[in-house]
């Protein structure tokens, strides 16, 4: 698995639709909410001068709208249309806010003639209110608040700006509305992109955390089989191939722990180092490869004869074997000699030219360290390689302690 980790930047189309979510998740509820507070303002502050059944049946058409407005907005979200369909989504809820806006403006132009001056502008106030409220959620998505925007207060400040001549203030009203529209215009296009800023920051961080994520796994297992690779590898370094024993990289070392560990604990330590006798005939009587296939035997017997934990069988060269038997004193060691001795004679392995006996046997030197004395592993080596070849002059198929 590749990974890499660089810059990334949110897709527009990602962030087209976050902008979208947000604004329903937002703006759903607050909608609702203000246009109610709208509403209950509008039918206390007109119902004197108005029919009653004209303002009742106006209040329930505009909730209905506002009920199905939200109904639309729950059902975009659970259906998350605004990425099955982000474009139709926003041009539904564009017009959503377009139609409320102007339901404002038509009622304040509606009731400019009909009710008191007092209460016309403090139903502008309402609508101002509303307005300045809705920038908070809605101007996630730019063309929602401005659409709102341009369908209520708009026309009321064009209404006003060409009426003056009804009614003096209306002049003024207009144009500060218009300068007030101005501003919200700026003042929301600098939150909008504040807005954006935010969400794709947040997008861009939560994508390479987890890109970061992903990479430390990786890494990790890649370490892991590292490793495996590594003891596969150191295992292999240490193993004879023909008979699977340690090879003699193994004794070296295992020799160096078991001496010093046998000085720490104060134990016995003994060596057991082998030899097949007349293997050189053996070869040349039946051939190099049953020659392999006897020293496999014997790896085999070897193993059988060490059974205690810490016991390390080898092959130190060509038809030598060595055994190191931590904590076993000399009578220990001549004891797993001998029975050695005894499995290989029992396997009786035909041996024509052997001028011993008519098997393979081995001879055998034992050294057997004491804790306190100062000794190297190749000093081992040499004392039993002495007492290997004492038991070859001893006759062979021998074990000669040394
Ligand atoms: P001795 O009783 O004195 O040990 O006589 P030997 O003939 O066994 O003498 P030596 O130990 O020097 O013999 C080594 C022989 O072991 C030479 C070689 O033919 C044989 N040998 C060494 N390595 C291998 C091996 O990997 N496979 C086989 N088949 N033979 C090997
Ligand atoms: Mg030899
Ligand atoms: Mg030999």
């Amino acid at each position: 698995m590749q990974t890499m980790i660089y810059q990334r930047h949110m897709p527009p189309e990602e962030l087209f639709a976050a902008q979208l979510e947000m604004l329903i998740q937002n703006g759903r509820l607050a909608t609702v909410l203000a246009h109610l507070l709208g509403v209950a303002g509008t039918v206390l502050l007109f119902w004197p001068f108005m029919a009653f059944n004209s303002i009742m049946l106006w209040a329930a058409a505009f909730l209905i709208l506002l009920l199905v407005r939200s109904l639309h907005m729950s059902n975009a979200l659970v259906e998350r249309r605004f990425l099955t369909s982000p474009k139709r989504l926003y041009w539904q809820l564009v017009l959503g806010a377009t139609l409320t806006g102007a339901v404002w403006a038509a009622v304040y132009i509606y009731a400019a003639t009909r009710v008191p001056l007092g209460r016309q502008y403090t139903f502008l106030l309402l609508i101002i209110m509303m307005t300045a409220f809705s920038v908070g959620f809605s101007v996630i998505v730019r063309e929602y608040f401005l659409a709102y925007l341009f369908g209520s207060l708009w026309p009321i400040a064009w209404w006003s700006v060409v009426h003056y001549w009804q009614e003096p203030y209306s002049l003024i009203v207009g144009l500060s509305l218009l300068g007030f529209i101005a501003l919200l215009v700026f003042v929301s296009n600098r939150i909008y992109e504040s807005f954006r800023n935010m969400i794709s920051l947040n997008w861009e961080r939560e994508t390479m955390s987890q890109e970061l994520g992903e990479l430390t796994g990786s890494l990790r297992d890649r370490n892991r089989q590292l490793r495996d690779a590594r003891r596969h590898l150191a295992d292999l370094a240490n193993v004879d191939e023909l008979t699977g024993l340690g090879n003699r990289r193994l004794v070296n070392s295992a020799l160096h722990e078991e001496l010093n560990r046998a000085r720490r604990v104060g134990g016995e330590l003994s060596v057991i180092l082998l030899d097949v006798d007349y293997f050189k005939n053996y070869n040349d009587t039946y051939g190099h490869p049953a020659g392999d296939k006897v020293l496999q035997q014997l790896a085999d017997l070897m193993q059988r004869a060490t059974t205690r934990a810490g016991e390390v069988v080898a092959r130190y060269g060509g038809e030598e074997f060595i055994l190191i038997l931590p904590g076993a004193s000399g009578e220990s060691a001549l004891r797993t000699a001998n029975r050695l001795k005894d499995l290989v004679l029992a396997e009786a392995i035909p041996h024509e030219t052997s001028k011993v006996a008519p098997y393979v046997t081995i001879s055998q030197g034992i050294v057997t360290v004491q804790p306190t004395a100062e000794v190297e592993p190749a000093d081992i080596i040499k004392q039993a390689d002495n007492a290997l070849y004492a038991a070859k002059d001893a006759g062979r198929n021998t074990v000669i302690v040394a």
